[in-house]
């Protein structure tokens, strides 16, 4: 299939001609006929899936037909969890809008001056990209005029749900037309994600794209087991010297240590730098534009900070701590191997992180074969095999494949599907794993269930 047999505006075509997308997406090929033919449509995808485009495509082909009513307020509302997400989404929006009249983007988020803010909404907008609470504030002090909106997209609906968004999502949509179309995406669809939809979306058409399984096989994700804070820096070391690096993004369990490990490799010559919450809007703007335009080799990020970074040159993702919630796991680690490249995810673990690593395995039904590198091997000895059986050390010649279990509980192995791009010398131990998944289909959890998960470790 191509984008023109989407029959999408030929001046969106020729928008995403020169981004050099050939083919749609699976995502695109099932979300842009519902959503051209006017249908509400509530999908599960994941970033890196091509997710935005299958939004905002639609959304830009029916700006390109003049405004039914008039007025200077969006006719497209996206709303996002993070900031971060919302300038990739207007980002986007100004991409695949580039040649088309009428796609006046504004981005409104938490954290930004309010006087700029009252400027850009005294002006014509066509597509208002926004964070739920500083977007409400807004329409609370009269500022904005949806009469003519046409289109509400929620991004990433689970993850405002989780942050504790969705009372301001709803009051937001109860402000904005009873006849418009709404879009609901999702990394998971489960019952919680249901229940909003029955509020918030007239018979939607509901599109299941791969699972995360799915999505985080072009990622190799490798686990080294570490004694303490030098022999992590060592580590790091070591990974930051694979000569496939790129760029990297290393993640910290707090804001004070991003800063720390940031300053340290700076010292040692690296181009890194830290992005976190306490750092203003303008920082972290300029810190992820120079990660875009690779000026940045490391970026030492927290959770939040992090969420949503699409920069197709992310060859690595380094847990240098381990996330407190399973599925933030998943979405570090998915700032790797983006459209399509391959990608290596290194997680580093202490003795004490063994329940943290299950809970993480549970949750992706994948086990993480844990590597060594010669000369920094670590002192402890890594958890047991199960059955009893003991663990055999490989020699350094042998790299066992990685496998995991599938949705049927068979193992797969990664080098086969995938080819392995490793090129540093580091070895894995045998896989532990016993192949049982708990919680094996993400796909099919209720709400107590990502309660369960999302408990602190
Ligand atoms: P998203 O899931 O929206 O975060 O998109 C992930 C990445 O895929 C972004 O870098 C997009 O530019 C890219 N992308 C989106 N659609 C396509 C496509 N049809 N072909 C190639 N790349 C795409």
């Amino acid at each position: 299939m191509s984008f023109e047999t989407l029959n999408l505006h030929p001046l969106i075509i020729k928008a995403i001609n020169e981004a050099g997308y050939t083919t749609p997406t699976p995502i695109q090929q099932q979300a842009i006929p519902e959503l051209l033919s006017g249908h509400d449509v509530m999908a599960s995808a994941q970033t890196g899936t091509g997710k935005t485009a299958a939004f905002m495509l639609p959304a830009l082909h029916q700006l390109a037909t003049p405004p039914k009513v008039r007025s200077r307020g969006p006719r497209v509302l996206v709303l996002t969890p993070t900031r971060e997400l919302a300038l990739q989404v207007s980002e986007a929006a100004t991409k695949y809008g580039r040649y088309l009249p009428r796609t006046k983007v504004v981005s409104i988020l938490g954290g930004m001056p309010y006087p700029v803010q009252n400027k850009l909404l005294s002006q014509p907008v066509d597509i208002l990209v926004a964070t739920p609470g500083r977007l409400l504030d807004h329409i609370q002090r009269g500022r904005i005029d949806f009469s003519r909106l046409e289109m509400l997209v929620l991004d990433e609906a689970d993850r405002m749900l989780d942050m504790g968004f969705i009372d301001d999502v709803e009051k937001i949509a109860s402000a904005t037309p009873a006849t418009r179309q709404t879009l609901l995406f999702s990394a998971t669809l489960d019952s919680a994600i249901d229940k909003i939809a029955a509020r918030l979306l007239k018979t939607p058409k509901r599109i299941q794209i791969a699972t995360q399984k799915a999505r985080l096989e072009n990622i190799e994700q490798r686990l080294h087991y570490v004694d303490n804070l030098s022999h992590k820096n060592r580590l790091l070391g070591h990974v930051l010297q694979d000569e496939t690096l790129k760029q990297a993004i290393v993640f910290t369990a707090t804001k004070r240590d991003a800063d720390t490990l940031a300053d340290n490799l700076s010292t040692q010559g690296y181009d890194a730098a830290a992005l976190h919450g306490d750092m203003n809007q303008r920082e972290r703007t300029r810190t992820l534009t120079k990660l875009r335009r690779g000026g940045l080799q490391i970026l030492v990020a927290t959770d939040v900070a992090a969420r949503g970074i699409d920069v197709t040159d992310i060859t690595h993702v380094i847990n240098f701590d381990l996330p407190k919630f399973a599925e933030d796991y998943v979405h570090r680690i998915g700032r790797t191997g983006r459209a399509g490249a391959l990608g290596i995810a290194v997680s580093f673990a202490s003795g004490n992180d063994k329940i943290h690593l299950k809970r993480i395995e549970n949750f992706t039904g994948h086990s993480i074969t844990s590597h060594v590198v010669p000369g920094m091997e670590p002192r402890f000895k890594p958890r047991p095999a199960t059955g009893g059986r003991s663990r055999k050390t490989p020699n350094i010649t042998q790299k066992r494949s990685r496998s995991w279990s599938n949705d049927n509980g068979n193992k797969q192995n990664f080098n086969s599907a995938n080819g392995s791009r490793s090129s540093s010398p580091s070895r894995p131990y045998g896989d532990d794993s016993n192949g049982n998944r708990p919680f094996g289909n993400e796909h099919n959890r209720g709400n107590s269930r990502r309660k369960e998960q999302r408990q602190k470790f």
